[in-house]
């Protein structure tokens, strides 16, 4: 059963409705969505919107998924475009309601002016009770859930946005595996387990509990075998990804290269399973017994509270709290308000605040970790990116290579932020995007960016330099070093480790990038069970942690694909353990 919302209408603020025409008439508006237009048919009859048909959108089909459903039923039940936004997804409704009112405009109707809309309680029973209870609804929270009814368990998956999904929406998604089917297909050899062990722990600086790390790379092939023969996963059998710290190419990507396939995926694992996913529910404290064992959680809806009691144990998996930036200032003041997050708005490490409420030992709080290259206008990861890890070459605004593009994200990014104006530009040429498909698998994005002004075609290097104002001698100098370089297999400027693409040839493309708060590595204090130790090192009764909620993985720096390879392995763990 998925309890879904449904809204009421209290009163309309305006009343006023002009008759126009008389006969129905059908105009389109458009709007600007997070990935492109949204371009909207609305029907009017006798003044009142009959119909809304959507004749274009790219929007992510899970985050903006009430936009075009709840949203759209508002609005045509209301006569208004200024109904109630969806949460964590504003851009996307604020285009639907552009939409709509260009077509209004067009057609000559006059809508009704904002409604105030209540939410109706859906039938939740104050009180309720199973075996295990899953906070919050990722990539981590979809793994526990589902792996504890496998375990023959009764589930709730509780979740506080309207949407479920997490970060995974935001994500690649690409999971590291070592020894993995698509590595044998490749012919990759020289991978293992221990290497996978020896890259995560050199990556963070040694930070990582080496118990802890060793479970998540022994675990990570099992998990990606779960997740493609059990969840039904999909994944690109004929290119691995190559991240920056990785010894080898180890990083299987899904289909599509986004984390939206996993969790449709996942939802309908779930829901095959009769899994409840309650959104719009947020966990607030956990409940424990006198004995200090932990018995349930406490939630509100819409400020209604509720208690989800757990007969066999609470596994928290809330993420962390890179969208938090009163919190992000607390552990680390360099990461505070003048960053943007690459993270939906649901990053608030909520469940690191309830832990710690009944004594759960935190460590690694201050390590948060930038990604290079986002968008400098919202923060959001550029996905066209992808581009860096077929070849593209990164420059700063005098044209100039300052850093090796597969560098640790850490040292990209602090590269990055010494350059003018704390941004740079990646580069690359239509040989490197038939590698890596980053123009044609990310049209949304291009669509966007283009308008912003942020990505740039040019059929030359004279033409790049000018739309960016990039000194040309510098740009094509830096060009054909990188040239050479492609041709003697060696950079001697900063040792590039893999092999350059010649970038002789046009058409180019360049995009501009910035450093945006990406993960949190610190959190909760694990052990290899995903029990929640407190500060003696001492598992608290009933309680687990999975995800990026937890602070034990990834040390100083986390390793791009370690994420999903964590996420999944500790769901599992923490699923399977609540289960016993
Ligand atoms: P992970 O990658 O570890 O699975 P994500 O950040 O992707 O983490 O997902 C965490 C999910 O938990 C998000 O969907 C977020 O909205 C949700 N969440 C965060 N805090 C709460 C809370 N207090 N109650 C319920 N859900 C929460």
């Amino acid at each position: 059963m998925t309890v879904k919302k449904s809204l009421i209408a209290l009163a309309a603020l305006s009343m006023m409705t002009s008759y126009a025409v008389s006969a129905p008439i059908t105009t389109e508006g458009t709007g600007v969505g997070k990935h492109g237009d949204v371009v909207a048919a609305v029907t009017f009859d006798a003044g009142k919107i009959q119909a809304i048909d959507i004749k274009k959108s790219n929007e992510n089909a899970i985050l903006a998924a009430k936009v075009f459903t709840d949203m759209k039923a508002a609005m045509i039940e209301h006569n208004s475009a200024d109904v109630d936004t969806i949460t964590g997804a504003t851009v996307s409704s604020d285009a639907l309601k552009a939409a709509v009112k260009e077509a209004a405009k067009k057609a000559g109707v006059t809508l009704n002016g904002p409604v105030v809309l209540l939410k109706r309680m859906p039938n939740i029973p104050e009180k309720n009770v199973y075996d295990v209870v899953v906070v919050g609804a990722g990539g981590a929270g979809f793994s526990a859930a589902i792996t504890a009814s496998d375990a023959g368990r009764s589930v709730v998956l509780l979740e506080k946005m309207p949407n479920v999904g997490g970060n995974s929406l935001v994500s690649g998604a690409e999971m590291a595996a070592a020894g993995n089917w698509v590595q044998k297909k490749l012919g990759i050899t020289g991978d293992s387990v221990e290497l996978h062990y020896q890259d995560t722990m050199k990556g963070g600086d040694y930070k990582g509990d080496p118990k802890v790390v060793r479970t998540m790379v022994e675990n990570a092939l099992p998990a990606a075998l779960w997740c493609r023969d059990v969840v039904g996963v999909e994944f690109q059998d004929d290119n691995l990804f190559f991240f920056g710290g990785h010894s080898v190419k180890r990083s299987l990507i899904p289909k599509g290269a986004t984390g939206l396939d996993f969790i449709q995926k996942f939802v309908s694992a779930a829901e095959k399973r009769h899994i409840p996913i309650i959104t719009n529910m947020k966990a607030e404290r956990l409940l424990k017994d006198d004995t200090g064992r932990v018995i349930g959680v406490e939630a509100k809806m819409d400020g209604k509270a509720y208690q989800f009691m757990a007969k066999k144990g609470v596994i928290l998996a809330t993420g962390g709290f890179a969208a938090n930036v009163a919190m992000r200032t607390d552990a680390n003041p360099f990461y505070g308000s003048s960053f943007k997050t690459t993270n939906m708005p649901g990053a608030t490490g909520d469940g690191i605040q309830m832990a710690k409420a009944i004594e759960a030992d935190v460590v690694n709080m201050g390590l948060i970790q930038t990604y290079p290259m986002c968008d400098p206008n919202s923060g959001a990861i550029e996905l066209i990116d992808d581009a860096r890890f077929e070849g593209a070459i990164l420059v700063n605004q005098e044209g100039k290579r300052f850093v090796e593009e597969l560098q640790r994200r850490d040292v990209m990014s602090k590269a990055i932020l010494e350059q003018t104006g704390h941004y740079c530009y990646a580069l690359f040429n239509d040989a490197i995007e038939k590698k890596s498909h980053a123009i044609t698998h990310h049209p949304d994005e291009v669509e966007v960016f283009t308008k912003t002004g942020i990505l740039y075609k040019g059929d030359t290097l004279e033409e790049i330099a000018d739309y960016f104002k990039i000194p040309v001698d510098n740009l094509k100098a830096t060009v054909k070093r990188v040239n050479e370089f492609a041709r003697t297999g060696k950079d001697t400027d900063f040792n590039y480790r893999s092999r350059f693409v010649d970038l002789s040839e046009g058409p180019y493309w360049a995009y501009r990038g910035v450093p945006s708060v990406h993960h949190t590595m610190g959190g909760i204090k694990i052990n290899s069970k995903a029990e929640v130790l407190d500060a003696k090192g001492q598992p608290i009764p009933g309680l687990y942690a999975a995800g990026e909620v937890t602070g034990c993985t990834h040390g100083t720096n986390r390793l791009g694909s370690n994420a999903y390879a964590d996420i999944i392995v500790f769901g599992r763990i923490a699923g399977e353990e609540a289960s016993k």
